[in-house]
């Protein structure tokens, strides 16, 4: 069991959190219309093996997108914050 810690609701299983896509990958400036770019962006992922941020959705709670920094390799989370913050690059 993945136990995903919510900022908003507190730990919670993973089973109430829908994911959400790779939190490290920069989105295309708005506008952009190369299609090569976006293809890559949509359709192009990477497979980590290790520390990773991404994107979770707290569908079953609070209904907010948060950043979670998840180890791929043993599960263990080191970090959750609301994806609003705008961190999920930094
Ligand atoms: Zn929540």
């Amino acid at each position: 069991m993945l136990l995903i810690p919510c900022p908003h609701c507190g730990p919670r299983d993973h089973s109430e959190f829908r994911y959400g896509g790779d939190a490290s990958k920069k989105r295309p400036a708005h506008g952009t219309a190369d299609a090569k770019l976006w293809h890559d962006h949509v359709f192009l992922f990477d497979n980590p093996k290790g520390a990773h941020k991404e994107y979770w959705q707290h569908v079953l709670g609070c209904r907010q997108w948060m950043v979670v920094e998840r180890d791929t390799v043993t599960q263990a989370i080191s970090a959750a914050r609301p994806a609003r913050d705008g961190t999920a690059h930094a």
